[in-house]
């Protein structure tokens, strides 16, 4: 994706009000993101342990959306699949909420997903990120096809939030 700066995040969140997207913890490090090896910008706030944040180039745009992890990152010996990346990982897997976007969120509404509790989809899809104790789960697809999968995956999550 496109090197975003700390003003294009802010801008780009779709449910939270624009007071909450100020205040909101950015990564400090962001030109030292491997940008051009990231289909969507993840990160977990160091002092809110149930917040995260994902950012994804949908059709052309930034479009960020805010997660809540209700249950804290989640440790367990269960093996879990992200529904982004599809890796699988023994642990390492949470279940993250997003409240949708405009009235309906503010009514409560919100849509669930299993994502990677580092949200390194990008990484772990291109063998970056060392999965830990567990085996990768074979599969057929090429990276090129892995990828494009996780793009879609990202924008199905955020247009369900979105709608
Ligand atoms: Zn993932």
């Amino acid at each position: 994706m496109k090197p975003l700066t700390d003003s294009e995040i802010r801008a780009a969140f779709l449910n939270c009000t624009k007071g909450e997207a100020k205040r909101m913890y950015v990564p400090r490090d962001l030109a030292e993101q491997p940008w051009e090896e990231l289909d969507l910008l993840g990160w977990r706030d160091p002092q809110a342990p149930d917040r995260a944040h994902l950012v994804a180039e949908i059709g052309g745009r930034p479009t960020g959306v805010v997660l809540r992890c209700p249950s804290g990152p989640s440790w367990s010996a269960r093996r879990s699949i992200c529904s982004l990346c599809i890796t699988t990982h023994t642990g390492g897997v949470s279940l993250m909420v997003a409240p949708r976007a405009g009235l309906a969120g503010r009514q409560g509404n919100s849509v669930g997903a299993y994502i990677c509790s580092d949200l390194a989809c990008s990484l772990y899809v291109r063998g970056r990120r060392d999965l830990g104790p567990g085996t990768r789960m074979p599969e057929s697809l090429t990276l090129e096809e892995r990828i494009d999968r996780l793009a879609a995956n990202t924008a199905a999550f955020v247009a369900k939030v979105a709608a």
